[in-house]
Formats: structure tokens, C-alpha cells, sequence
């Protein structure tokens, strides 16, 4: 008989989302006239810069001349792409990246997961808790866990909590971990990090020995200049970091599917023998015999977002949804709400009132104004009593969201 790999049973059920669907849908079949808002998933609502679709519309006719039509690419990506992505995202900024640093993938999802096949199983793992759940998850799935307590607390992870004391960025551990996963602007509380911040990190981590997994999907998100985009904008960070980036959330790509890994060449880790081998070349080995790169069409719609026209559309589309993130904050804290995050980031973070649990405030906020949001608690214990609100709507259901809440909502 077939066996399969037990580490899969330790996972919590999907909790979280299909949790939300059963409460909304009971909710709705008993209230058939409300006019239910949802806030709550992080996926973009607006359609695609036009620059990328018309890149993408003629890349579809490439596919069709027989002088133009690729067949496999790179499974690094097409060198345009990376050197595009290497002069405009990284050295414009004072991060000497070099395009053959950058691995072009179907996702940020994947590549965060994907990336724990050429790391070892002895490793202490850090996450911050709340955490984006894929990063536990993986671990759990590739057996770096035991099983869960009764917080829901993996066996064998070194959690970080963040919270309204320390600014929702997480203190350095005090045990010695080998490999960190930080995300900034971070996801779900929308906490931003400055360069003296991620500096400490970067000291540990070369202190340590420690690789850091950096999470930059919403970069894009920061207005604020004194802010770093990018980790490699600390001294240090190429010999302790591998840095993640994704078209989803700045050019609206959650369903065309681009993103990148940065993994620097002079990044080190230790063979079980001892001996110092380069990560790059295992991740470019993992590349080029698990993937196949991402479609031609894709890549030329990611490098329309280099365009001039597309910078102005990609930059429109973000200030956008930093404009409801505004709004969110605004209405809310009139409503009397405790906030935090929506400034450099799309979601908001809610501190529950009257010592509600996620849960109960979750049920209030449907049943009072019908309004969808996100219990913290669904991203660690640590999330308990707080909330997550998305930015990623339109104007329109913001508006009327935010109106019911200050309206309605007794608190
Ligand atoms: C949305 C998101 C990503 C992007 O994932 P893709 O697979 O590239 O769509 C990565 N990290 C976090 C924390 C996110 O919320």
C-alpha cells in the first residue's frame, strides 16, 4: 500500500477562510436582502494597467509568427525581465543585484514555500506571529514541525509575536535561529519596518549565521522615503538574505501569475560536512529541474510595469488602494476603533473593542453592518483581539462599508 507523507496530517484543517465562507453564507441564506460587503481577502479588485495588457495582447501575436514564437524559456526568466527588474527595482535604489541574482517564478506564494528544498531539516525556524500562514504551513509540510498545542502553536517553531507594545515588529529571538522569515509592509497587520530596524536583523543573522527570507510583496505599498523597499538596502544584507517580490499586489497580477526571488551570490550556508556552499547555485539548480519558467506572454506583461507608461498606471493603481486604506483608517478611528497599519500598506489592523475576541467581533460586524473582515486570530494566537480590514475593493463598497460602520456600528 501507498503511504503518504504524515506530516500533512498535522496541519490544521484550512480554518481560517473556509470558516469565514460558512459563517457569510449562513449569515446571507438567513438575511437574503442584506447587502453583505467583503473586506476581508487580501486579492486586488482593479483590472490590469493597461501598458501590461497591451504587452501581453502582443506577445500573444509573437506566439504566432514563426520568426517571434518561443518555446521553453529560461527557467531563470528571460534576461529582459531580470535586467529590467535589476536596474529599476534594485540598483536605482543602491542594491548592487545583478540580474543573474534574479529568479523570474509563477509566485511569491510558491517560491516562499518552494524555497525550503534546498535548506536542511535541522534548522530552528523564527516566524512572527501573526504570520502570512504559508510560512508555517510549508514547514509544517516539509516535517520541521511536531504537531500543534492548544493555541495552535506548532511544536518545534520559534514564534515572534507582534503586537501594538513592540509597533508589530517582532524582537530579535532569544534562542538561536537559523533561518527568519520577516514581511514588510507586512501582512496581515500592515506594519512597515525602517532600515535601523531591519539592520538589527541583518547584524543577527551575520552574527549567526542565520539566512533571513524576505518578504517585499507590497513594497510597492511604501510612500514614505525614509522607508527601505528592498533588504538589500542594509549594508550586509547580500551575505544573510533571500529577498521575495511579486507583480500581484502592485500591477494586479494575483491572477496572471509573475514574481521574482533575489539570491545573491555571495549568500552562504553550511553543507552537513561542514563546508560553505553557495545557496545560489543549489536554488538554480531547484529551478531548472522543478520549473519551467513562467509563459513568454507573462514575462512581457511584468516588463510593461518598467515602462514609463506602466510605472504611471502601476503607481496609480497602488495609490488607489492606499487612498481606501485611508479612508478605512479614518472612519474607523471616528467610529471610535483603535487602527494601525494603512500607511504604506494596504490592510488595516484593528484592535477589537471591549475586549471582544476576533471571532465576536467578526459575527458583529456581520450581523450589525454586514461587512466582511478578517479575524486576526486566523493568523496566529498572537492575532487574537485584533482584526484585519483590506483596502483591496472599490471605492464604492468602501464607502458604504465604512458609512454602516460609523453609522451602525454601536460599540
Ligand atoms: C499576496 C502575497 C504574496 C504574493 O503571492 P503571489 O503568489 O506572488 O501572488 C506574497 N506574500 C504575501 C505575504 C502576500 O500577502
Amino acid at each position: 500500500m501507498a503511504t503518504i507523507n504524515d506530516n500533512y496530517l498535522k496541519l490544521k484543517a484550512g480554518y481560517l477562510f473556509p470558516e469565514i465562507a460558512r459563517r457569510v453564507n449562513a449569515f446571507a441564506e438567513a438575511n437574503p436582502d442584506a447587502k453583505i460587503i467583503k473586506l476581508g481577502i487580501g486579492d486586488v479588485t482593479e483590472p490590469l494597467p493597461e501598458s501590461c495588457r497591451k504587452a501581453m495582447v502582443k506577445a500573444v501575436e509573437d506566439m504566432g509568427d514563426r520568426s517571434l514564437f518561443k518555446g521553453y524559456g529560461p527557467e531563470q526568466g528571460y534576461a529582459w525581465l531580470r535586467e529590467k527588474i535589476a536596474t529599476y527595482d534594485f540598483q536605482s535604489r543602491g542594491c548592487a543585484i545583478d540580474a543573474s541574482e534574479i529568479f523570474i517564478s509563477d509566485g511569491s506564494k510558491c517560491d516562499t514555500g518552494n524555497i525550503l528544498d534546498i535548506f536542511g531539516n535541522n534548522n530552528k525556524i523564527a516566524v512572527t506571529d501573526p504570520v502570512y500562514p504559508v510560512y508555517v504551513d510549508t514547514n509544517v509540510m516539509a516535517g520541521h514541525t511536531g504537531p500543534t498545542n492548544e493555541q495552535g502553536e506548532y511544536e518545534g517553531l520559534v514564534y515572534l509575536p507582534i503586537n501594538a507594545e513592540n509597533n508589530f515588529t517582532a524582537e530579535l529571538p532569544t534562542e538561536k535561529v537559523d533561518l527568519i522569515y520577516l514581511c514588510f509592509p507586512n501582512n496581515p497587520t500592515g506594519a512597515t519596518a525602517t532600515k535601523d530596524y531591519l539592520k538589527k536583523w541583518v547584524d543577527y543573522a551575520k552574527a549567526n549565521g542565520s539566512i533571513i527570507f524576505f518578504d517585499a510583496a507590497y513594497e510597492a505599498f511604501i510612500t514614505d522615503p525614509n522607508l527601505p523597499h528592498s533588504i538589500y538596502e542594509i549594508e550586509g544584507a547580500k551575505d544573510c538574505a533571500i529577498e521575495f517580490r511579486s507583480f500581484s499586489k502592485n500591477a494586479g497580477f494575483t491572477g496572471t501569475r509573475c514574481a521574482l526571488t533575489v539570491v545573491p551570490k555571495t549568500l552562504m550556508a553550511k553543507a552537513s560536512d561542514g563546508s560553505d556552499v553557495e545557496v545560489w547555485k543549489l536554488w538554480n539548480r531547484r529551478q531548472s529541474t522543478k520549473f519551467n519558467g513562467v509563459s513568454y506572454i507573462v514575462q512581457r506583461g511584468a516588463e510593461a510595469v518598467y515602462s514609463e507608461e506602466g510605472q504611471a498606471q502601476v503607481k496609480e493603481l497602488v495609490s488607489f488602494y492606499l487612498e481606501n486604506a485611508t479612508i478605512i483608517r479614518e472612519k474607523l478611528t471616528a467610529a471610535g476603533l483603535s487602527v494601525y497599519g494603512g500607511v504604506n500598506a494596504p490592510y488595516v489592523w484593528v484592535k477589537t473593542p471591549n475586549g471582544l475576541s476576533s471571532w465576536d467581533f467578526f459575527d458583529k460586524l456581520l450581523q450589525v453592518v454586514n461587512v466582511v473582515g478578517t479575524p486576526g486570530s486566523g493568523f496566529g494566537a498572537a492575532g487574537e483581539g485584533y482584526f484585519r480590514i483590506s483596502a483591496f475593493n472599490s471605492r464604492e463598497n468602501v464607502e458604504e462599508a465604512m458609512q454602516r460602520i460609523t453609522e451602525n456600528l454601536k460599540l
